[in-house]
């Protein structure tokens, strides 16, 4: 039996997505319905290591359901990754008798839990937090719903003025080295093409597909491309204009817009579930596991199995994309 937890921590770490201030509310409320103390670790890791720590009452996470950030601030921390780090970061939580930790982020903050957590035997519990998605061991991502939602919204618009121009945009989206936001986004706005890092990119076909389209006078196309791509959008626009002169090529890279906003309904209710569920696996004496949604229902993956992992895109999903841009 694993001993009763009594003060637990929580904390944002990597990069940021929108719901990370969602789970946060979670984990304070349902510690607190438990009778847990909950205390708001600052900037990720850092905190930990510079004893920069709060207590959170459910007051402290009152109105942030909505809002984009992380009300505790995220940062990637150095002194982290050394023992020495950790060592200083053990001992400002056990001067205050914090026994649990919840750490929202990716697959370097997981890693970095199932190491401290080895070395000073605190239990820790991940909440994927990330816009990227590139998670083994869950459908969903807090904030990645949120990031394409906000992509089509700026592909739609990139839209209107291609249509106006009769123009061939190529769209730069998110996602580090996992092309999801590109593929939702793409099918969602019937992108002509979507190139991802987990397909490899055959330029020639591109090239026949848009003469192909341009001697049928198909002229306004669009074309998502991941930013871990092989192919840059910049790269990829100077390839096909060399090809085809008669074209008119614009380059739209989208950049941090997509981290930023208010969580969608989804991600919110992932965020609530999620970080619900992480306490309720603390006081369970559930260990270094994260929390993660699989058809619908929850799932514990060991900490140390969330190595980024490109998940398998159905050859599905590229045919859709084919098909339906004609
Ligand atoms: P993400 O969680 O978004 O994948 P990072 O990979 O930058 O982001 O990791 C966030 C932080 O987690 C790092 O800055 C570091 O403090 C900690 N971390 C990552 N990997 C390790 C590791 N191998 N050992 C200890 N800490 C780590």
């Amino acid at each position: 039996m694993s001993k009763k937890i009594k003060r637990i921590g929580v904390l944002t770490s990597g990069g940021d997505s929108p719901g990370m201030n969602a789970a946060i509310r979670a984990v304070v409320r349902t510690g607190i319905y438990h009778g847990l103390e909950v205390y708001g670790i600052m900037r990720g890791y850092s905190g930990m290591v510079e004893d920069e720590i709060v207590t959170l009452e459910n007051r402290s996470v009152a109105n942030i359901i909505q809002r984009g950030g992380t009300i505790l601030k995220t940062a990637r921390c150095k002194e982290f990754m050394e023992y020495e780090g950790r060592k200083k970061a053990y001992e400002n939580l056990t001067k205050r008798g914090i026994d649990g930790l919840v750490i929202i982020g990716g697959d370097g903050s997981f890693r970095g839990a199932q190491i401290f957590s080895n070395e000073f035997n605190i239990p820790c519990i991940g909440l994927p937090g990330t816009i990227d998605k590139d998670i083994a061991g869950t459908d969903f991502t807090i904030g990645f719903d949120t990031a394409v939602n906000t992509a089509v919204e700026a592909i739609d618009k990139v839209r209107d003025t291609a249509e106006a121009h009769d123009r061939l945009f190529i769209i730069e989206v998110m996602g580090r080295d996992a092309g999801y936001i590109a593929l939702h986004s793409g099918i969602a706005t019937g992108a002509e093409n979507i190139l991802i890092p987990e397909r490899k990119t055959d330029i020639n076909d591109i090239i026949a597909s848009l003469a192909e389209k341009e001697k049928r006078k198909k002229l306004v196309n669009l074309i998502i491309v991941a930013e871990g791509d092989e192919f840059g959008a910049n790269e990829l626009s100077s390839l096909i204009s060399e090809k085809l002169p008669t074209l008119e090529v614009r380059v739209c890279i989208l950049g941090h817009i997509q981290r930023g906003g208010s969580p969608t309904c989804m991600d919110r209710l992932l965020a609530s579930r999620m970080g619900y569920h992480a306490v309720e696996s603390l006081i369970e004496g559930r260990h270094n596991v994260f929390v993660g949604i699989l058809n619908n229902k929850m799932n514990y993956t060991p900490l140390n199995e969330a190595v980024k992992k490109k998940q398998h895109i159905n050859d599905e999903w590229m045919n859709i994309v084919k098909i339906l841009a004609t």
